[in-house]
């Protein structure tokens, strides 16, 4: 029985084949007839491997299979014994047939159910017509290579063909019509298809948060770039059929380098795809936003920039903390609070004022040294100070302290990323005006 299942399939597939057995199952010999193959009426021996390209070994004996197996593999001769993942050095995968497309699954010999399984989803998953438009796209292809030389643009045509009113023609067996509207789409699209990129600031967390702009270009958009601060409220805002590619970033554990990032954006572009690439809060602070375009811009690549809500707005706003007041803060200051080595490089003298405040980002893990930092260059100790966790999102988070005793509150309570601080006299407001969460 696996003998003729396996001669079928070899037969079918166009191989010249000899049967070795002293008997054969009656289908068998039908099919021999029927496909012009020979039956060698003995028991196996090694000549029979003469002039021959490829070795299945089907016996009952498992001493003969073993053998068959040796002196295959001697002639260097592919061989396959049936059911012993051991003794093969090709396999049969399970086969979906949509000739001339063919899947072919395998779990390598360790679960022949989970194959079948596997084949039956994906034989739900494609059209029986998918062969028909093979053959379609393979007829017209040299006539659309001509008139589209150019790789990736070629690349979109045919994705846009496969999956438009062409594949639907040809699936309902409409061929001609099928042709008509390919060659009307090959008219229309004589210039190269060009993509364009989005920067978009996602804000701080809360979707609401998101402009006007960037929710209509997220809809727009063919591929979603986005990273570990835009939440996943945020990615699901693009539409269901567009890519979304992770491109993460922690501290200190970079999934993809920012030249890698900067390279896709413009490989993608080229592809002729539009492309959103979300940052959290504003791309433009602290975001690295300016490199990403810099390389768009070079290369000539059409972007547009939108602004987003930093998290210093945003975790302000929703810590009732006022970042500017008639009364304790005439000015604000942005600064990057993260450690290189062992310290923060900063201009500390130039902080000491106390009618300004200042927000650091990425500061958690220098906490300690901003707080040392600023009371060394003058600021008191009593200074009020503010840790707002995952600012915006339902789960925020305020720690109120001073630059005296903040070290020891984070140590208690121990934030995590996403964090700001905030420093300055506007902190004390917090008490009066905070609205958010764990006030309501
Ligand atoms: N471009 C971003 C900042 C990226 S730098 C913006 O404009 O907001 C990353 C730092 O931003 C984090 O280390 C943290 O300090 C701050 N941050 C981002 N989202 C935040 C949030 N929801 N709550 C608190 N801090 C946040």
């Amino acid at each position: 029985m696996v003998a003729t299942r396996k001669a079928r399939l070899l037969l079918r597939a166009g191989a010249k084949l000899t049967v070795v057995a002293p008997a054969i199952e009656q289908e068998l010999e039908y099919l021999l007839l029927e496909y012009e193959g020979i039956w060698q009426q003995h028991h196996y021996c090694e000549d029979d491997l003469h002039h021959k390209q490829l070795v299945v070994a089907a016996t009952p004996d498992r001493s003969v299979n073993e053998r068959i197996y040796r002196d295959a593999s001697a002639r260097s001769l592919p061989v396959n014994v049936v059911d012993n993942p051991d003794l093969c050095s090709f396999i049969f995968p399970s086969l979906v047939d949509r000739d001339p497309v063919l899947v072919a699954v395998t779990s390598s010999g360790r679960s022949p159910v989970l194959t079948r399984i596997l084949r039956r989803q994906i034989e739900a998953l494609i059209p029986a017509g998918y062969g028909g438009l093979a053959k379609f796209s393979g007829r017209l292809r040299q006539k659309v290579r001509a008139a589209i030389p150019e790789d990736s643009s070629r690349r979109l045509f045919w994705e846009q063909v496969l999956e438009g009113a062409e594949a639907e023609h040809v699936l309902a067996g409409r061929e001609q019509k099928a042709e008509e509207t390919l060659e009307r789409r090959l008219r229309e699209s004589a210039g190269p298809v060009s993509g364009e990129v989005y920067l978009i600031g996602a804000g701080p967390g809360d979707p609401d948060l998101l402009t006007f702009k960037a929710a209509r270009l997220l809809q727009r958009a063919d591929v979603v770039l986005y990273d570990r601060l835009v939440s996943s409220e945020i990615v699901d805002t693009a539409r269901r059929d567009a890519e979304r590619i992770y491109v993460g970033k922690r501290r200190a554990e970079h999934s993809l380098p920012q030249t890698e990032i900067n390279q896709l954006l413009v490989d993608l572009a080229q592809q002729g795809k539009r492309v959103a690439r979300l940052k959290g809060g504003d791309p433009f602070i602290f975001g690295r936003g300016g490199e990403e375009i810099e390389q768009l811009a070079s290369e000539g690549i059409p972007f547009q920039v939108v602004p987003g809500i930093s998290a210093a707005n945003g975790a302000a706003c929703y810590a009732g903390i006022p970042l500017t007041h008639r009364d304790y803060a005439q000015s604000v200051r942005f600064v990057a609070g993260y450690l290189k080595g062992n310290s923060i490089e900063h201009d500390w003298r130039s902080l000491q004022s106390t009618s300004e405040t200042l927000v650091f980002y990425m500061g958690l893990l220098g906490l300690p040294e901003i707080c040392h930092q600023l009371q060394v260059y003058g600021r008191s100790p009593g200074t009020p100070m503010a840790l707002v966790e995952r600012g915006t999102k339902r789960e925020q988070r305020v720690l109120v302290g001073s630059l005296a005793t903040m070290q020891d509150i984070a140590a208690r309570e121990r934030p995590s990323a996403p964090t700001i601080i905030i420093v300055g006299d506007v902190v004390r407001l917090h008490s009066t005006l905070s609205w958010f969460g764990e006030a309501n």
